[in-house]
């Protein structure tokens, strides 16, 4: 799998731990890692001591190289993303590893169809040859040993991960595939984004209902029903964020400062509230923030809204707005003129409530990252 940075609540947040750098990326292992360790160890332990006569304790230890050379795939797989992606220019911030898909983190979008495609199909490529190379040596090595039961497990893990992954969805890199297809024909990227993401969905929902199947018919042990039941979640949540990635993606030229920014009415330092309320009230901006200026007319501070009308009616003749006011410097700025593009770049790197819109040394506005959400997404429900 893989994907690119997408909007995030919390840009800094993190699962997973940082375990060191291969090829210069920097690679993460999920928490939830250690849970599916066991639950694998535990689940190919049986399987491994019915096929090889093994002690409990051998099987275990086959079942933990299990895990090992399902992750060291994964991890190749990646490495087939990452490497493709900076060969074309593309940044690679890091690698996440999970159990039945790692994802590749990359700090942009592949500039064009051809680019998406080679960056996509990189990963499940160099499982397609791990397997080859394993299924070739589980032929080779005499039935029943050690060894053979090693390059069996690495068939079948690098074949599982290529085909799984080659399922036309997204996250999976099939999607990716998909949706490059998409883009080349149509010449709109977020429609291929769209028509992959709903596709996604569609193998989330048939992975469940396999899953489920295998279960009943007993062909799958009943311990690995919670594992696949979360890959078919994982995926559907995937998918369902590629479309509304896609669907967000196609709104931001609508985004233009000057219009989305709430207007500003300047005061000067030591105005009473209550006088601020009057000027504004009698002025062209009666929805307009309160920006108070220095004794030089340069704005230093924004009046907090909940903060000012907590103060109550009778104070205000008396109380300064300088005491509800916050410092403009502790919030980010935007250029009025800048594209949507960038100021979503700007919302994901200083994320928070409120945006200082300028021109010039001149506050023109406050951009209120609510305003922002609703026009992006005007249908969703407000929970900020
Ligand atoms: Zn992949």
């Amino acid at each position: 799998m893989e994907q690119t940075r997408r909007p995030r609540r919390r840009p800094d947040a993190r699962s997973g731990l940082t375990i060191g750098r291969v090829f210069g990326v920097p690679l993460h292992l999920n928490g939830s890692m250690v849970l599916l360790t066991l639950l694998v160890t535990v689940l190919y332990a049986e399987f491994a001591r019915r096929q090889l006569e093994l002690s409990q304790l051998a099987g275990y230890l086959i079942g933990f190289g299990f895990v090992v050379s399902l992750l060291g795939s994964v991890l190749l797989h990646e490495l087939g993303h990452a490497l493709t992606a900076r060969r074309y220019g593309i940044g690679v911030r890091g690698i996440t590893l999970e159990l039945l898909g790692g994802y590749t983190e990359m700090d942009r979008d592949a500039p064009t169809p051809r680019i998406d495609l080679l960056v996509s199909l990189a990963g499940p490529a160099v499982s397609a040859v791990l397997g080859v190379l394993a299924v070739a040596a589980t032929l080779a090595l005499p039935d029943g040993t050690l060894a053979n039961q090693l390059a069996f497990q690495l068939a079948v893990s690098n074949v599982i991960v290529a085909l799984f992954n080659m399922l036309p969805g997204l996250p999976l890199d099939g999607g990716r595939a998909l949706r490059a297809a998409v883009w080349a024909v149509t010449r709109d990227r977020h429609r291929g984004t769209e028509v992959a993401g709903w596709v996604g969905r569609v193998v989330a929902v048939g992975t469940a209902a396999l899953v489920a199947l295998l279960t009943l018919t007993r062909n799958l042990a009943p311990l690995a029903l919670p594992l696949m039941l979360l890959v078919a979640f994982t995926l559907w949540r995937g998918a369902g964020q590629s479309i509304r990635l896609a669907r967000i993606s196609r709104r931001l030229p609508l985004i233009d400062l000057s219009r989305l920014a709430r207007p500003v009415l300047a005061v000067p330092a030591g105005t009473p509230l209550a006088e601020a309320y009057r000027r504004r009230a009698d002025g062209s901006t009666p929805g307009g923030a309160l920006v108070v200026t220095d004794t030089a007319g340069r704005p230093v501070a924004l009046v907090d809204p909940a903060a000012a009308e907590a103060v109550p009616v009778e104070r205000r003749p008396w109380l300064a707005v300088d005491a509800v006011a916050r410092s403009l410097s502790g919030l980010p700025a935007m250029p009025v003129g800048l594209d949507g593009e960038r100021v979503m770049q700007t919302v994901q790197s200083h994320p928070g409530a409120q945006y200082v819109v300028t021109s010039g040394e001149d506050v023109v506005g406050i951009l209120h990252i609510a305003d922002l959400a609703q026009l992006l997404e005007p249908k969703r429900k407000m929970n900020t």
